[in-house]
């Protein structure tokens, strides 16, 4: 089985994700984290990851013995991740890699921005995760207090209006639901309870046929 889950910055996929693959028993692939390492290795070079030329070149050295990298956390990577992301020879180098992926039994989980419409288009079960932007940027703000990181509320939520605006308006992939997903919206639940609607959701789906 291949569960695709896409959805905004924050909306709880990350989570809900790592606990479907634990419960139904297959791996996990964190997306974001691929074009979080392309994005960080081109800075880390001193490079700017709108070049083209650049990034394509470190999407196509990726090592994914490197994607536990905890700079790859960062709010300098989830900015550089989302301007790399809009390249479409960036995108191209990372189409393989995360099929072949999918395709390694037993089944995956996968979590990104286009999963259900592109990576896996043919997944049994497809999951847009989201939240309101007011929600979504109060728990990355907790998250990066939790952490130490001194930020303020309003740059959060700047941040993450113009992240969901790259990640919406790009020509290539844009974060959109696949015609077939079911919308799960977290703004008013949990961990656990999202969890519980998103298991309910797919054995529906699945004794449905
Ligand atoms: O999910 P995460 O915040 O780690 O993703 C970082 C960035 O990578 C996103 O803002 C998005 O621009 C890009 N991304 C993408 N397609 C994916 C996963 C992530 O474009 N499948």
């Amino acid at each position: 089985m291949i569960i695709a889950i896409d959805g905004p910055a924050a909306a709880g996929k990350g989570t809900l994700a790592r606990r479907l693959a634990a419960h139904f028993g297959l791996n996990y692939l964190d997306t974001g984290a691929l074009y979080r390492a392309v994005g960080l290795a081109v800075l880390r070079a001193g490079g700017d990851p709108a070049d083209a030329d650049a990034a394509e070149a470190a999407a196509r050295a990726l090592d994914p013995a490197g994607l536990g990298d905890p700079a790859l956390r960062g709010e300098a990577a989830g900015a550089a991740a989302s301007k790399v992301a809009v390249l479409p020879g960036v995108r191209a180098a990372l189409l393989a890699f995360q099929r072949d992926y999918a395709a390694r039994a037993p089944g995956a989980v996968l979590d990104g921005r286009d999963i259900g419409t592109v990576v896996c288009p043919e997944a049994e079960v497809k999951l847009f995760v989201t939240a309101s932007l007011e929600k979504r940027a109060e728990r990355r703000l907790k998250e990066l207090l939790d952490k130490g990181v001194s930020v303020i509320s309003e740059q959060v939520l700047r941040d993450m209006q113009e992240r969901d605006a790259r990640d919406s308006a790009r020509s290539v992939a844009p974060l959109v639901p696949a015609a077939d997903a079911v919308v799960l919206d977290t703004s008013a639940l949990d961990a656990d309870a999202a969890f519980a609607a998103a298991v309910n959701m797919i054995s529906q789906r699945h004794s449905a046929g």
